[in-house]
């Protein structure tokens, strides 16, 4: 018996018909057809349920089956079994009829069934593979699409790993799909899975021998892939033998993720009880997944540099150039912030201004640049000197600086006020020109304010300024009260 032959199911209730077109086909075509026949529907279906037929011959004349029934039945029930119909002499419109509902072929009874009927049954075989090759195709396709879209569906690099693995696992219906991770400096290892629950975890696992080898050290080529259908059956060293039984790997397709022709990493797929004869289409896919996964990949790398550059450029917007410490642009913002909560909560809010004794003949003394250095290590000395996270020292302009201080009545803020003072003073930057003192001081202005109803931040800018203008005519190198807004005392 051929085992390639062509299964056909015959369904012909005349024996001595059914005898003529098995004896006329296997003289014609010795061992190409093996025939199974039944003599009416009933009985076909029977066989149609249990076994997989290439092809159909029916009777288009079986009694009480009118007006095409059994084609459109078995039709309806089998779709992808191709059928072609036998027809009396004079059925020439039941034949034509019999087409237009999809049969193959027809043959006319009686008729010398010769070498026609055997290519009759080739044509309508053949034809119905390359549909069912079509149909498959299209289905792979759609996913294809469907599993790149998922891919795609996020920017975020761990997603994206994620989501590939299970959309494989399930696809190709493994027991494994994972993510190996190549670093050249580093800790090379799984990154990503997904795994049937009895096979053994990959994740965070490195493998150390050579069993990457071929791909890592080839040049990277656009179809450079391993495919093991059984690791014992493939003459591997014992050393990589191992290192497969000991993760329970017995069938795998490897496929290189290359970004910008560099190797990033490997999308490993693995069958971990059994062999498996892996088909060309789903080493295909593989491929094609992975094109797709390295374009997510390099896509979510570059999302997180504009992140990265985001946060940065947040950070260059927000910071004195200078000093390094926030300018008065963050001074702007975080005090609308902190007078709204305030005013919410009921809280007191102190804004300490501070301007640097004499900085012009600072500056005339010791030159520009010297006066740069000194306001950044004033503006380093005063940042050590506030406690609270919520706390914000500012360039405010040229030689000012602002201090707000949330949640912090007037002792409070005085107290920081003469912490700043002393660190400054204890910087003992010398300055010679200087009427107040050997060293470098400053003059503080102090205000404290409970925002309530319509009162605008500026208030308390005005307030502290009046206050630090104060202190530079009190002698400067000292610290003045704002006078003019309702404060208020109360112990911490
Ligand atoms: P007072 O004690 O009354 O504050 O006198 P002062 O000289 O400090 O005040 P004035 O406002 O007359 O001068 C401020 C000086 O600060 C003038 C300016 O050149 C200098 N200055 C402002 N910003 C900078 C800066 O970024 N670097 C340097 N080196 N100097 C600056
Ligand atoms: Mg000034
Ligand atoms: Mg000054």
């Amino acid at each position: 018996m051929n085992p390639s032959a062509f299964k056909i199911l015959l369904i012909e209730d005349s024996q001595t018909d059914a005898l003529f077109l098995k004896t006329s086909l296997s003289n014609i075509a010795p061992n190409e057809f093996l025939i199974n026949h039944v003599t009416d529907l009933k009985s076909s279906f029977i066989l149609l349920h249990q076994d997989a037929f290439d092809a159909i011959i029916l009777d288009l004349l079986l009694p009480q089956n009118q007006e095409l029934q059994a084609l459109k039945k078995i039709q309806k029930t089998f779709p992808n079994i191709p059928v072609v119909v036998l027809t009396g002499v004079k059925d020439d419109q039941l034949a034509l009829q019999a087409l237009r509902e999809g049969a193959q072929d027809y043959f006319v009874k009686g008729e010398y069934l010769g070498e026609r009927l055997v290519r009759g049954i080739r044509y309508a075989i053949e034809r119905a593979q390359i549909l069912e090759t079509v149909r498959q195709q299209r289905r792979r396709e759609q996913l294809l699409v469907e599993i790149a879209r998922r891919i795609h569906a996020s920017l975020e690099l761990s997603v994206i790993l994620e989501t590939t693995v299970i959309e494989i696992r399930h696809f190709l219906g493994v027991d494994q799909a994972a993510i190996y991770k190549f670093s050249l400096s580093g800790y090379s290892h799984f990154i990503a899975e997904s795994v049937v629950s009895n096979a053994p975890s990959l994740l965070h696992q490195s493998f150390n021998n050579c069993y990457f080898s071929p791909l890592l050290f080839l040049p990277i080529e656009a179809d450079s892939k391993i495919a093991l259908h059984d690791v014992k059956q493939v003459g591997l060293n014992l050393e990589d033998l191992r290192d497969f039984e000991q993760h329970q790997i017995r069938a795998v397709v490897l496929v290189p993720i290359v970004l910008e022709q560099e190797l990033w990493g490997l999308l490993s797929v693995h069958q971990c009880f059994q062999a498996r004869q892996w088909q060309e289409w789903e080493i295909d896919l593989l491929k094609q997944v992975t094109i797709q996964l390295a374009i997510a990949i390099h896509q979510a790398q570059l999302y997180q540099k504009l992140e990265r550059f985001n946060e940065k450029l947040q950070r260059l917007v927000a910071i004195d150039g200078l000093t390094q410490i926030a300018n008065r642009r963050q001074f702007d913002y975080y005090l609308q912030q902190q007078w709204k909560r305030s005013r919410r909560e009921q809280s007191a809010i102190s804004l300490i201004m501070c301007d640097v004794d004499h900085f012009k003949l600072y500056n005339d003394c010791y030159g520009h640049q010297q006066g740069d250095d000194c306001l950044c290590r004033v503006a380093k000395v005063m940042e050590s000197s506030v406690q609270r996270p919520s706390d914000l020292v500012a360039r405010y302009g040229g030689e000012e600086f602002a201090i707000i201080l949330p949640n912090t009545n007037l002792q409070g803020a005085l107290r920081v006020a003469h912490g700043i003072q002393q660190a400054v003073r204890n910087l003992e930057i010398p300055h010679l020109l200087s009427s107040v003192s050997r060293w470098v001081t400053m003059s503080l202005g102090v205000a404290t304010l409970y925002p309530c109803g319509n009162a605008l931040p500026e208030q308390l800018i005005q307030s502290a300024d009046e206050a630090m203008y104060q202190a530079k005519e009190l002698g400067r190198n000292c610290i003045a009260i704002a006078q003019s807004c309702p404060v208020q005392v109360t112990e911490q």
